[in-house]
């Protein structure tokens, strides 16, 4: 289960020129052909740690069009576990295009009513999965705990070449901690939160405080480019995302990476950055999300 190091290349723009900055984006997307991105990351070392227990099931929650759903689903095929996702919400017929893709690959979807699923951590609920489905080797939602850290700590370390800002999208914080653990305090780290409010400051210190003993505070969470919550859009943003893919020929995503995108070049504009600066931006996948919203 090796990840061959994905691709670094230069995108050019006018506006970079004008600044005096060079913006680098780490094709993350390219990683696996049906895992991909950030979830095959966080995925890889749980998947050992489930085959080390001997564990032949993966049970897992998410969103009716999650990344994370599509990635255990086509991981499990990939990788020999039978997977079960334990979906939010009510099932409506036909399935959307990411849980045919996950029934495809023989995931088992079970669904769970808004407010149960809200509570999936509180022991009745647990109990329920328990009995319904044990044994099961379980994923949190969205992937995120210690061995996803670790799993992403590698993005940083495949790396040829130093940079002095990594930009990434943040939804649950997982993928920034393995960032800013596999960076050790060098450089700076801006997270674009997908996500409306801002609780996300203190989950990122709370999920680097329980990975490691060593208190980095080379990173900031920017919650100026949610464009009105997770999974939100607005004409704006869809425009934007029109004229980069145009023009770079790399694709984005509405819910995550188009807004980090987004942000990093209203930031430059902004003069955020420093003449001279080269930009990290991790491209952290989700291209499957896109159909969801007709694109
Ligand atoms: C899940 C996801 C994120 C958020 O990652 P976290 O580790 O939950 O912060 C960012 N980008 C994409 C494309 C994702 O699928």
């Amino acid at each position: 289960m090796e990840i061959k190091p994905s691709p670094v290349q230069e995108i050019k723009e006018e506006l970079f020129k004008e600044k005096n900055v060079r913006v680098f984006i780490k094709r993350e997307d390219l990683n696996h052909p049906i895992v991909s991105g950030n979830k095959w990351r966080k995925l890889k070392y749980n998947l050992q740690e489930a085959k080390n227990q001997e564990h032949q099931t993966l049970l897992t929650f998410g969103g009716a069009y999650s990344n994370h759903i599509y990635a255990v689903a086509g991981a499990g095929k990939a990788y020999g576990f039978e997977t079960i996702g334990i979906i939010r919400g009510e099932e409506i017929p036909p399935l959307n295009k990411t849980l045919s893709f996950a029934v495809s690959c023989g995931m088992k979807l079970h669904y769970l009513n808004r407010s149960d699923y809200r509570e999936k951590n509180a022991r009745n609920v647990k109990q329920t999965l328990h009995n319904l489905f044990t044994p099961f080797y379980e994923i949190p939602e969205g992937g995120t705990n210690n061995l996803a850290i670790k799993g992403c700590t590698e993005i940083i370390q495949e790396l040829e070449h130093d940079y002095d800002h990594y930009c990434l999208s943040v939804g649950t914080g997982g993928t920034i901690s393995g960032i800013i653990q596999g960076l050790k305090g060098s450089s700076n780290v801006v997270g674009f939160s997908s996500l409306k409010g801002s609780f996300l400051t203190s989950e990122v210190k709370k999920l680097n405080s329980e990975y490691s003993d060593n208190l980095y505070e080379n990173w900031q969470i920017n919650n100026d480019f949610h464009f009105g919550g997770y999974a939100k859009t607005k004409p704006d943003l869809l425009e934007f995302m029109e004229g980069f893919e145009s023009r770079q020929g790399v694709l984005l995503d509405p819910v995550y990476t188009g807004k980090a995108m987004y942000g990093l070049y209203q930031l430059i504009h902004n003069d955020h950055f420093n003449s001279g600066d080269r930009i990290l931006f991790i491209h952290t996948g989700g291209l499957q999300g896109r159909k969801g919203f007709g694109l």
